[in-house]
């Protein structure tokens, strides 16, 4: 069976924009409102060689107001708890924030590998980005733009190292 790669993060970082990207076709709803992605979609993806089964997630911070918080944690803990390869997604022209410290901390706790990915990354915008998420400890970050298709010739060298 093909692995199976949770994407994490907070809300609006660009993880179905990346799940699309890899699924080849456009299954997640991509949208400017934060948390848009309420339920969890899978769908199976491709990256080079690597065949895998994606796992797109929501965040769960501006759901507070909905009183879905919590379901949002749970969601993207089962993610983790059932995936092989964790993709954290930061955004690295916002920088990191102390949600992305909460994601970390569960990826971390999980024991599931993980790759970072400092997304919207295109032209030089990350680069400032970049620096921060290395700070979170989970590695060498993946710059790269899901939008643009640019830096998936690094994610696949990272992603295939950890499979
Ligand atoms: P999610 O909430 O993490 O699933 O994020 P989405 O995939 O819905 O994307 C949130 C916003 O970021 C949308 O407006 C996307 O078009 C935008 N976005 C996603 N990837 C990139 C990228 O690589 N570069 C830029 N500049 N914007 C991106
Ligand atoms: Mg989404």
């Amino acid at each position: 069976a093909a692995p199976k790669i949770a994407i994490i993060g907070r809300p609006n970082v660009g993880k179905s924009t990346l799940f699309n990207r890899l699924a080849g076709k456009p299954l997640a709803i991509v949208d400017d409102q934060p948390g848009v992605t309420r339920d969890r979609r899978e769908a199976d993806g491709r990256l080079g060689d690597l065949k895998l089964r994606l796992i797109d997630t929501a965040g769960f911070d501006d759901l507070a107001a909905a009183g879905m918080e919590r379901e949002m944690r749970a969601q993207t803990e089962a993610a983790v708890a059932a995936c092989d390869l964790c993709l954290f997604v930061v955004d690295a022209r916002s920088g990191v924030t102390a949600l992305d410290e909460t994601f970390a901390d569960l990826i971390r706790r999980s024991g599931k590998p993980v790759v970072l990915i400092a997304n919207k990354a295109e032209g030089r915008a990350g680069e400032g980005g970049r620096n921060e998420a290395w700070a979170l400890g989970l590695g060498d970050p993946v710059a790269m733009s899901a939008a643009h298709g640019e830096g998936l010739g690094e994610l696949y060298a990272a992603v295939a190292g950890k499979l």
